[in-house]
């Protein structure tokens, strides 16, 4: 037997004992005899120590009476030797009485050192799993989980109840995950198969799981030989969420359109991404190590790198405006900007992130802009803006030196009719030639600059004295002489010209301009194509004028206007055959105001579009109630300004006064004078034709004061001419009017067309227009503009008889 064996009698004395019972407490041969004592031999090992310290007879005394008890007993010693023994004591009988007992010793030394490397190794796999951040379970063979940690209950949110009073089979704990939607919604039974297949897959895996709450754990499981599974969970939400940043942070670091540059703490570049290649040209590879300070070489001036670390190392970021040098040497404009990454251990900087984009489209943009905003789009030409300023530094330098400036309004002559009858296009260019033709005669000292529309103005700050500013001006007019060319189109144009002169016309910028401003309207005013300058009166006149245009605005809807009749009387039969409506108008708490002042006014500010119609209405209305009243029918002959006249919807406005009115159509007459009808002769021709052909008769008026080409007057659909009053003043003093007036009576005739003298004054005048065959006369010798009711009581009713002309040159006036 392996084990010690001894049989001790009802008397405690030894009667059998095999070898290795002696071997394994090591008695003296002496001492294991048949009939030793029990106690002799336990006081033998007490002796050694075996039982330890304390009275060696109490040991031995303790144990015979155990022994003495005849139970069976099973015990460990560990003898001094540091073997343990299992000591396993059972009675013997005998014919039903004791008999003793037998002993058997068995060496269970190694046994005990492997429970106590398991014990071991059990108490570090308890801290391990205790203390380990995860969640741990482990599973047997049959699928029970044999042990898990609190982590593995938090992480996967499992309640204690499920762990008591013993741990649960593996298959309630997924039960448990699917019927909470862990696995995803579904049926759970083949959840509950899927993941136990999974489980019972043998190799070791890991794989991830969101759970519903959000949270990401990773599941690593580990088979155990004996079918078991060693499974370790882990939260790895933040791993997850940091991954995620990082993957972003590196697509922006790609995919940026700003060049970046990481450095380390000492400077070198760690890395660049594609847009710092696309920039400077360099690879990657080219610039990764390099100090920035070789990268910066030529972009920063040492002494802005310095104040560059410094800034740096102060408040951890430094920005500015620099020059970079791409690779291949050119230059570009860039916004560089350095952040420093503190480096929360050692309290300094871990890393410096440059960026940096190329702004050269934005300085170009940011130059075109500062272009735009300080000069004229079209012409080029500085603009208002930039004029003032120029002019402020101009005045400033003036007042130091005690010196004057000239200020120069140019108004280009007639420009609106061109741009209106010919278009922007052609307008535009016509400007840009003017522009030009302004630049050409000035000095390099002086400004030109377009205000807008067809205004220039011309600063010049230096010069000797008026005369100088009268040369130039003449300058600018004569270099008009010559035709400017767009296209095809030639234009006889002219100028005409304001000048101020600081500091007599105005001591600030808003005053010399303003000034040359009123003398420009003044040069306008008297004939165009000269220069004027700036008088104080014109100032008197400008403020005039402006509040009478802003009287003007109310004229109508206050019911200002009215309107006067000239009766025009034929030189034959010498009745009245017509007359003239002519406006006048009472602005509210003023006199009457001369339409000579007011109608150029309205003809500018457009007003006269609404006037003149209202001039139409309300003559034709006029003439419908003296007719409706029973006078004899005359002609109702309506002024027709410029502007009205080119309105588009001119000819219908007319239509629809006949219409309203009812009245015969060759009982009205319209006048445009000379100027209007020749400015654009084959587009007044259109009209009036359609004008014409409403049954309308038309007279072209103030004849002789405009540049009439014989051949468009030959095609123009019109019926008279009125020969302008300038030419009959002096007809009875002055030969060459007499002949003018005769040439025109003439053509007239010729023409097939009717001539009427205005401004008749005197009899001989009468006479003359008479003796040369002139058709009507108009003028204050034979009736003066007069109120509608004095007109009805001049003319008959068509009834009564013919009350002759020299009845009413003889009448009083
Ligand atoms: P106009 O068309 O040439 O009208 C004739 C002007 O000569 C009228 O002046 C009339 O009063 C004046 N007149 C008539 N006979 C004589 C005379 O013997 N001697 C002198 N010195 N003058 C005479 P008025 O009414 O002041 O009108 C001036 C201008 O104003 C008109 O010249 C016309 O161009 C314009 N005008 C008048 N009424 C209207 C209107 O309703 N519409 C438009 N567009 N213009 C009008
Ligand atoms: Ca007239
Ligand atoms: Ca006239």
């Amino acid at each position: 037997m392996p084990q010690g064996v001894a049989v001790f009698d009802e008397q405690l004395r030894l009667r059998l004992w095999n070898r290795h019972f002696t071997e394994v407490f090591g008695f003296p041969v002496e001492s294991v005899y048949c009939g030793a004592r029990f106690e002799d031999v336990i006081r033998i090992i007490a002796i050694r120590g075996d039982y330890g310290p304390g009275d060696i007879e109490e040991h031995v005394r303790v144990r015979t009476e155990l022994a003495a008890q005849f139970k069976p007993r099973s015990a460990d010693h560990t003898g001094k030797d540091g073997r343990t023994l299992l000591i396993q004591d059972q009675p013997l009988y005998h014919d039903g009485r004791v008999a003793g007992f037998i002993s058997t010793y068995t060496d269970i030394t190694e046994r005990k050192q492997i429970e106590e490397a398991l014990r071991y190794k059990h108490s570090i796999l308890e801290t391990v799993l205790t203390n380990i951040p995860g969640g741990v379970s482990l599973v047997d063979g049959a699928l029970q989980v044999v042990t898990c940690n609190e982590q593995y209950k938090q992480i996967l949110d499992l309640p204690d109840e499920l762990f008591q009073p013993a741990m649960p089979a593996l298959e309630s704990i997924i039960r448990y995950n699917a019927l909470r939607g862990e696995y995803g919604t579904g049926d759970v039974e083949k959840q509950l198969t899927a993941v136990t297949k999974m489980v019972r897959g043998c190799a070791t895996r890991t794989w991830e799981r969101t759970r519903p709450n959000g949270t990401v754990i990773e599941i690593r499981g580990t088979p155990m030989p004996d079918g078991g599974l060693v499974t370790i969970y882990t939260d790895i939400t933040e791993r997850k969420r940091a991954e995620e940043r990082l993957r972003l942070t590196e697509k922006v670091f790609e995919n940026s359109p700003c060049a970046i540059v990481i450095c380390d703490r000492k400077g070198y570049v760690i890395s660049v991404n594609p847009a710092f290649s696309e920039i400077t040209g360099y690879a990657r590879e080219e610039v990764v190590g390099l100090h920035p300070k070789m990268l910066l070489s030529g972009e920063l001036s040492e002494a802005v790198y310095a104040d560059m670390w410094r800034s740096l190392s102060e408040c951890g970021r430094w920005s500015g405006d620099i020059w970079g040098v791409r690779k291949n040497g050119e230059a570009y404009p860039k916004w560089l900007t350095i952040n420093a990454v503190p480096d929360e251990i050692s309290g300094g900087h871990s890393h410096y992130i440059g960026m940096f984009s190329d702004i050269t489209t934005r300085k170009e943009a940011e130059e075109r802009i500062h272009r735009l905003a300080h000069h004229d789009a079209l012409t080029g030409l500085p603009n208002r803006y930039t004029l003032e300023a120029r002019l402020a530094h101009s005045l400033d330098d003036a007042r130091q030196y005690d010196s004057r400036v000239a200020v120069m309004f140019v108004d280009l002559d007639h420009f609106k009719t061109i741009n209106d009858s010919l278009g922007h296009a052609v307008g535009d260019r016509l400007l840009i030639e003017v522009a030009q033709r302004l630049s050409g005669t000035v000095r390099e000292s002086d400004t030109v600059a377009r205000l807008g529309g067809d205004e220039f103005v011309i600063v010049m700050p230096d010069f000797a004295s008026t005369t100088d500013i009268s040369i130039a001006a003449n300058r600018i007019i004569d270099s008009f002489a010559d035709p400017l060319h767009v296209g095809a189109h030639e234009f006889h144009t002219s100028v005409s010209i304001g000048i101020s002169v600081f500091p007599d016309d105005g001591e600030s910028v808003e005053a010399v301009m303003r000034s040359a401003d009123t003398a420009m309207y003044h040069a306008k005013a008297l004939g165009r194509n000269n220069f004027q300058y700036f008088t104080p009166a014109m100032n008197h006149a400008a403020n005039e004028r402006l509040a009478l245009e802003n009287k003007l605005r109310h004229a109508l809807t206050r019911r200002e206007f009215e309107l006067h009749y000239q009766p025009q009387y034929d030189m034959a039969s010498q009745r009245i055959v017509g007359v003239e409506a002519l406006i006048r108008w009472r602005p509210r708490g003023g006199g009457l105001v001369a339409p000579e002042k007011f109608i150029p006014i309205a003809e500018e500010t457009g007003m006269i579009a609404n006037i003149g119609t209202w001039v139409l209405q309300e003559s034709c209305r006029q003439l419908r109630e003296w007719l409706d009243a029973g006078m004899a029918p005359i002609r109702m002959s309506v002024n027709v300004s410029a502007r009205q006249f080119r309105q588009k919807s001119f000819p219908d406005t007319v239509a629809a006064t006949l219409a309203e009115t009812g009245l015969p159509p060759e009982l009205l007459e319209l006048e445009i004078t000379e100027t209007t009808a020749m400015e654009h002769p084959q587009e007044a021709i259109r009209v009036l034709q359609s004008l014409r052909e409403m049954g309308i008769t038309l007279a072209i008026d103030d004849f002789g004061t405009g540049y009439s080409s014989l051949s468009y007057l030959k095609m123009l659909p019109i019926n008279r001419l009125k020969i302008d009053r300038s030419f009959i003043t002096d007809i009875d003093k002055d030969a060459n009017d007499e002949a003018i007036a005769r040439a025109t009576i003439a053509l007239a005739q010729n023409l097939g067309l009717e001539v009427t003298a205005e401004g008749v004054e005197s009899n001989s005048q009468l006479d003359i227009l008479r003796a040369n065959g002139c058709d009507e006369v108009q003028g204050f010798h034979l009736g003066y503009p007069v109120t509608a009711d004095r007109i009805a009581q001049l003319v008959p009713a068509s009834t009564a008889s013919v009350i002759s002309l020299s009845d009413w040159v003889s009448r009083p006036r």
